[in-house]
């Protein structure tokens, strides 16, 4: 799945000529991130809980032990590698886990350690021995509840007995058939579906309702209402919870409706990038080829662990693979066209250093950490739609949070008097200066 094989070289592309990638749809691009599943992200920065239960204090926990789960449970916890709560999980986990239950929103980035909370709080709180539906988790997708279910199989790996079932598209049920299934785990259509239909789910006698991934949920056609609907269908005794990887008042109104009852509301903000660790420079080139020769030049004369390399479009992005390619660089090509899947492959092979080149659009300027990522190069400068600088995409292209603590060098190209005033305006925006590097003399950059 590289870059080589197709057509042989179409001449340059230029600025106009075809329409610029799209941005991934939020349900792809949270897939995407747990189909890499890098595991844990830890953040610096504290828990903020924004609504207290007025009955109990928030405490923490610092074990998995502190939690008094069922032996069969925390045994699925300890194999899968967890040994400790993440940070969210520290404080979300005994109110998750009180009795009576208390309701919760709760809002970190993805990888944060959300989903195991609440898988962990449906499985504490099922009755195996009771053969109807207790736990229901509604996700935006197909795919998105698909690897809910299987973190509930591991988890669940030592609890015999349970039955989970699926309510997305495709699956059936038997019409006035009550279901049987101890946990269920499905889209807000089909759920929607089942409850009144089919008359196969009946929601009174929920013990916990999950609604994972609100910020996704909201930006879907249908989804908010059909979620609102289904919450209306809970019986008073339900723990109501809802997880969102994004804070805003558009998320927030929608948790509103889904939890209203006295939630606790607990946030973890994510760790802003920023340019702190990162020197940026700019090379002055008079068309695409000339970019080319530029960027060649620089590959050619400096040492560079992995480097990721953006273009504005497809087009551009395959030439410029098809370019290096064709001069014996191993090189991976990153682009819309590709489905979730290829897309998470492909990023894996990078990661695991089997490329040392990474060409893509913005398709990938979010969500992708790759630790030896030393060198961003911005073939083309990021613009939004009006062709203005786009300053939000520059700062998720070359922005690393603390976290590696690693430096690194962006490099831009410039071609001609616009693609300059861009540059300057975003130099100015962060207030951190662009240098200037003639590629005759790369002493600078070294
Ligand atoms: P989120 O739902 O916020 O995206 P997940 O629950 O999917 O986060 O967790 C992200 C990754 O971290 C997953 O690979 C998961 O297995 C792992 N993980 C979650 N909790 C822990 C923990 N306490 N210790 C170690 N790894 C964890």
């Amino acid at each position: 799945q590289g870059a080589s094989g197709g057509a042989a070289a179409a001449a340059a592309p230029g600025w106009t000529e075809e329409v610029e990638e799209k941005e991934v749809k939020k349900e792809e691009a949270s897939l995407l991130h747990k189909l890499l599943h890098s595991g844990l992200i830890n953040s610096k920065n504290d828990i903020e809980v924004l609504r207290k239960d007025p009955n109990s204090p928030l405490h923490s926990v610092k074990s998995f032990e502190a939690l008094n789960l069922k032996p069969e449970l925390l045994k699925g916890v300890y194999d899968m590698g967890f040994n400790a709560p993440s940070k969210i999980q520290e404080t979300a986990l005994p109110t998750l886990l009180a009795d009576p239950p208390v309701n919760m929103i709760a809002q970190s980035q993805s990888g944060t350690g959300k989903t195991a909370a609440f898988v962990l709080t449906m499985l504490s709180r099922v009755d195996i021995s009771q053969n109807y539906p207790q736990c229901l988790c509604l996700a935006p997708t197909y795919e998105l509840a698909i690897q809910i279910g299987n973190v509930v199989k591991k988890m669940s790996k030592h609890m015999v007995g349970l039955s989970i079932r699926f309510a997305t598209r495709g699956e059936r049920v038997e019409r006035g058939q009550p279901l049987e299934d101890h946990l269920i785990i499905g889209t807000p259509g089909t759920v929607m579906d089942w409850c009144t239909r089919h008359r196969a789910l009946n929601l009174e006698n929920l013990k916990v309702f999950v609604l994972d991934e609100a910020d996704v949920m909201i930006s879907m056609q249908g989804h908010q209402d059909q979620s609102v609907r289904i919450q209306k269908k809970l019986g008073p005794g339900c723990q109501m919870l809802l997880f969102s990887a994004t804070y805003d008042t558009q998320v927030m109104n929608f948790a509103a409706k889904i939890v209203p009852n006295d939630p606790v509301i607990i946030r973890l903000r994510r760790e802003e990038e920023s340019l702190e660790n990162i020197r940026q420079f700019y090379i002055e080139c008079h068309s695409v080829e000339d970019k080319y020769r530029a960027m060649c030049n620089i590959y050619g004369s400096i040492s560079i662990g992995q480097s990721m390399i953006f273009c504005h479009k497809r087009k551009t992005a395959a030439w410029l693979a098809e370019k290096m390619v064709a001069d014996g660089n191993a090189v991976a090509l990153l682009t819309g066209d590709l489905t979730i899947e290829q897309r998470a492959a492909i990023i894996q092979r990078f990661r695991d250093g089997k490329e040392k080149v990474l060409i893509t659009t913005n398709v990938s300027a979010r969500g992708i950490d790759v630790e030896m990522v030393t060198v961003v190069v911005n073939f083309d400068l990021p613009v939004t739609m009006e062709w203005n600088a786009d300053c939000e995409t520059y700062l998720h292209r070359i922005g690393r949070t603390g976290r590696f603590g690693k430096n690194g060098i962006a490099i831009n190209m410039v071609d001609g008097a616009r693609s300059m005033a861009i540059l300057k305006t975003i130099e100015k925006h962060f207030g951190r200066k662009i240098v200037r590097l003639d590629t005759d003399d790369l002493d600078e950059i070294e």
